[in-house]
């Protein structure tokens, strides 16, 4: 792995109050996820803050994710911009050990950069990837691609629609 800027932030000062606010920006390279890639660094740009009894994650996250239609396999770019605002609750002298809470961003004073933007961008792709609303994708018979116009199969399966 290369071109990481950084993974993790130690947010000891924050939670110690001997800083109120700890601002976080820079690149982090996104893994793929399911079939989407993420050819550059997503952007993060958030900012530390303590709270009452954890830590406040306010801020966004910006990537341009890239995959390809669920419909006509036509390739799809979309350009992710999530506003990303979480408290993070720390319990009581002890260790978040909850795998599925966000809590498990935060080890120790260690902030998990790196596993905050994959979770906000994992949580902002959507379940399929669609070009547009109205794709109309491939033919079930011949392939074609039903965006570039009606294949030969149109007239024949319309008899039973509509
Ligand atoms: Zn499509
Ligand atoms: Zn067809």
């Amino acid at each position: 792995m290369s071109g990481t800027l950084f993974v993790n932030i130690d947010v000891g000062s924050i939670l110690a109050g001997q800083v109120a606010e700890l601002p976080i920006s820079g690149r982090v390279p996104v893994e793929t996820f399911e079939s989407v890639t993420f050819p550059e660094p997503g952007e993060v740009d958030v900012t530390v803050s303590r709270a009452s009894q954890g830590i406040l994650l306010r801020g966004r996250v910006r990537v341009r994710g890239e995959g390809s239609c669920s419909r006509c396999l036509e390739p799809v770019s979309l350009d992710l911009d999530e506003e990303v605002d979480e408290a993070i609750v720390l319990p009581e002298g002890g260790e978040q050990r909850d795998p599925l809470a966000l809590d498990n961003v935060l080890h120790g004073t260690m902030l998990d950069v790196d596993d905050l933007v994959r979770q906000t961008v994992d949580a902002a792709l959507p379940l399929r990837l669609i070009c547009r609303e109205d794709c109309a994708g491939l033919c079930p018979r011949c392939g074609a691609n039903r965006n570039d116009g009606a294949c030969a199969c149109i007239e024949e399966e319309s008899d039973g629609q509509s």
